[in-house]
């Protein structure tokens, strides 16, 4: 996998109060103590519990990383958070495009850009969610869905920008659903994925982006998905929400990584 280093992200999405929340890192932070597995964890706590998980995890080598950002640095945008106010606590990462947001707040292509251009110039790492509806894979526009995506999201960036960023490949169909993409699928679309990071970008930046899997990865399956080539780690929902389920997860990324 070159030197990409594998990421397994927990996105904990509309789940635990701040105490949940705390005692859950502190468990983590306890048991990922014990040994460097070669794999980058993170978690993605809502926002009512970033402050309190940052702190936790301060100086563990957990990243912690929210669920969404607004565009503005500051203003009349109630209700919005911005990209200064995640680096202020300490968060590395920021899931942008997440399906969710697409489905239920109407999250388009050209806002998905505004808010990766603003996570960057404040040195958060965008994890840009990409992924194609049943509908869509059905009627076998995936390609197409995701290459718009990607090209609408990831517009104007430099090229060194594009090197370090996350991307999620997330079909739809496969979240929370407890379906997920087959192994070879999901290689495939990610592959995929990074040769329109290379088209857009360069060969570098193609090399270096990494690209995770999301979408219903759990204990039985994430094994089979983290070894192939081009999957650089998962996005975990549901499963990122039980310590011992999400710990296995990060052991396979250790495996595959042998
Ligand atoms: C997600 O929300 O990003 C996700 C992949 O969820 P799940 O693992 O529950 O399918």
């Amino acid at each position: 996998m070159l030197d990409r280093v594998p990421l397994i992200a927990g996105n904990w999405k509309m789940h635990k109060t701040l105490s949940e929340a705390v005692s859950f890192a502190s468990a983590l932070k306890g048991q990922l103590e014990e040994g460097g597995r070669g794999v980058e964890v993170a978690v993605c706590p809502p926002f009512t519990a970033l402050a309190g998980v940052s702190e936790v995890l301060k100086e563990s080598g957990i990243n912690v990383g929210a669920q969404d950002v607004f565009w503005e640095e500051k203003g009349a945008f109630t209700g919005e958070i911005s990209p200064p106010m995640l680096a202020d606590l300490g968060c590395r990462y920021v899931i942008i495009g997440h399906s969710e947001r697409r489905q239920y707040f109407g999250e388009t292509d050209s806002a998905v850009n505004r808010k990766t251009r603003a996570a960057l110039r404040w040195d958060l790492v965008p994890i840009v969610c990409v992924g194609e509806t049943l509908s869509e894979r059905e009627g076998g526009a995936a390609l197409r869905v995701v290459e718009r995506q990607l090209r609408g999201g990831l517009e104007g960036l430099l090229p060194h920008q594009a090197a370090g960023l996350v991307i999620a490949y997330e079909p739809v169909w496969a979240i929370g659903t407890g379906v997920n993409a087959s192994p070879r699928d999901a290689q495939e679309m990610i592959a995929f994925i990074r040769r329109t990071v290379g088209e857009m970008y360069g060969g570098r930046a193609a090399e270096s982006v990494r690209i995770l899997y999301g979408g219903s990865v759990s204990p039985a399956n994430a094994a089979s998905i983290l070894a192939e080539p081009d999957i650089d780690g998962a996005l975990v929902g549901g499963a990122s929400l039980d310590l011992a389920s999400f710990l296995t997860i990060v052991d396979a990324a250790a495996v595959s990584q042998r």
